[in-house]
């Protein structure tokens, strides 16, 4: 199940050789190619005219200087990046992170899984991904628009209604979404609306984007738990992180009927054993941008904070990854068995390294993969690009159940895409296959360009 096919084999090797060091973008290539041997057998004309290289290797790559002024005069430099990897299905798509972790093949891995996570909502949206080293912790609301402002005399070069729609993601929420449109506004002279997503309601943002990778994760795994005929109904849950998509989907997960035990930021995690108070913890995060240690603090008796350590020590019933890459090891995938987990959703891209996913996958509990269970976002910001060309501006209802619908296809297209490959269950092979065959398509019919 996690062998590469020896056609495919090469393929890898020229991705590790060309792009020496970037082991996050290898691992998100591998994990893709391993499930792709099923395709090309059945379907050998995707192994024709290097369609699967073509994939690999990005339409284009910036990466600029972003110089800007911080509160004390001094100068500061920090390095901009935008991948344009696959324009097939549509202008290029996805987030913006603003991190210290950030580097070239941080985004080329967000980049490779964008294009398959946008093929599978079923819209017309390309893979792309950017970011910057930047480290907004502790910067002051003038030294965040500097930067976004500086950030953006470079990136409107690149990005447009057609070309290419940025939107947020770590570290870049609709403060920042704010400052960089508004810069653009400015150089191009333009209200171009649908050249960035995730905008705020008063100039031409959607409802429900904010909630919407949250909530999509959860429905997801409502509907996935659905099929061992069971819910989130008195479930005990663990949700890693406390930023825009854990918040979002313990907020559904509440409404599901399930309790969150335990939540964490990157200094450690909370464990409340009366279910982790959702009003306090968007009150820390989303108000005050303070520490989730603050949430003990506040609560005191039945509740301790753990600084370090991991989350996934907590016993729950369903566990949801939800701040950063590879923050769910092995270990923690055998403590989470070992203590009765029946279901995992990513929320977050790529939270569990390949040999958590592989033990998932080995002992039949339910995994949702992150480029299905998180394409909520992508879909409802593909929802506020239609918007914003209608000139139309739907309610939070209608917005949140169109949601809902993608959301469940996503979860059949997967489901249904296993079992027609001969792994039922298998969401992982399931939402590779399903999302490359709708990306190989469209590339075969555009010829090789
Ligand atoms: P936010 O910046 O809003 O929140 C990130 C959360 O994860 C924070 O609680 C943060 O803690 C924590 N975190 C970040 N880095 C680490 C780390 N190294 N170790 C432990 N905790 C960490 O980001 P989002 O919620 O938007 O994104 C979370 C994940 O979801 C990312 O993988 C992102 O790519 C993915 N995603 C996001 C989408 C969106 O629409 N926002 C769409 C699809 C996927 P702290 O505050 O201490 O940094």
């Amino acid at each position: 199940m996690n062998s590469i096919d020896e056609k495919l084999q090469p393929v890898l090797n020229t991705v590790i050789h060309r792009n020496a060091g970037e082991l996050e973008f290898h691992q998100a290539v591998r994990e893709v190619l391993e499930s792709l041997g099923r395709v090309i057998s059945k379907r050998p004309e995707f192994a024709e005219d290097a369609l699967i290289e073509r994939i690999c290797e990005p339409e284009r790559q910036i990466i600029f200087r972003v110089p800007w002024i911080d509160d004390q005069g001094d100068v500061q430099i920090n390095r901009g990046f935008r991948v344009h990897f696959n324009s097939a299905l549509g202008p290029y798509k996805g987030g913006l992170r603003f991190h210290p972790s950030v580097n070239i093949g941080i985004i080329k891995f967000l980049g490779f899984e964008q294009i398959f996570k946008n093929a599978l909502t079923g819209l017309p949206i390309g893979g792309g991904k950017g970011g910057s080293d930047f480290d907004p912790k502790g910067r002051s609301d003038g030294e965040i628009m500097r930067f976004c402002q500086s950030f953006m005399i470079e990136l409107h070069r690149h990005i447009g209604e057609y070309t290419d729609v940025p939107a947020g993601d770590i570290g870049v929420g609709g403060r920042e979404i704010g400052y960089m449109f508004g810069m653009y506004k400015r150089l191009t002279n333009r209200y171009e609306a649908a050249v960035l997503t995730g905008k705020g309601l008063s100039y031409g943002g959607s409802r429900a984007r904010t909630e919407a990778t949250g909530f999509g994760s959860a429905y997801f795994v409502e509907r996935m738990l659905g099929t061992r005929a069971t819910s989130f109904d008195g479930k005990r849950c663990v949700v890693s992180g406390s930023g825009n998509v854990a918040i979002y989907a313990m907020q559904k997960i509440l409404a599901f009927g399930g309790v969150i035990a335990a939540c964490s930021d990157s200094d450690g995690y909370v464990v409340d054993e009366a279910g982790i108070d959702l009003a306090l913890v968007k009150e820390i995060k989303e108000v005050r941008r303070g520490r989730i240690s603050e949430y003990a603090r506040v609560k005191g008796a039945g509740c301790h904070y753990i600084k370090g350590g991991s989350i996934w020590d907590v016993p729950c019933d369903v566990a949801m990854p939800s701040a950063t890459q590879n923050e769910l090891t092995g270990h923690d995938a055998k403590t989470l068995i070992a203590n009765g987990v029946i279901a995992v959703g990513e929320g977050a891209n790529m939270p569990c390294t390949p040999d958590a996913v592989q033990i998932f996958r080995n002992s039949g509990v339910l995994f949702a993969p992150g480029k299905a269970a998180n394409a909520g976002g992508v879909a409802t910001s593909a929802l506020e690009m239609q918007q914003n060309a209608s000139r139309d501006s739907w309610s939070f209802e209608e917005t949140e159940q169109r949601l809902a619908t993608i959301m469940h296809n996503i979860h059949d297209a997967c489901a249904e895409t296993a079992k027609e490959y001969g792994a039922p269950g298998d969401y992982v092979l399931g939402a590779n296959i399903s999302g490359f065959v709708r990306v190989a398509e469209a590339m075969r019919a555009l010829g090789v360009v």
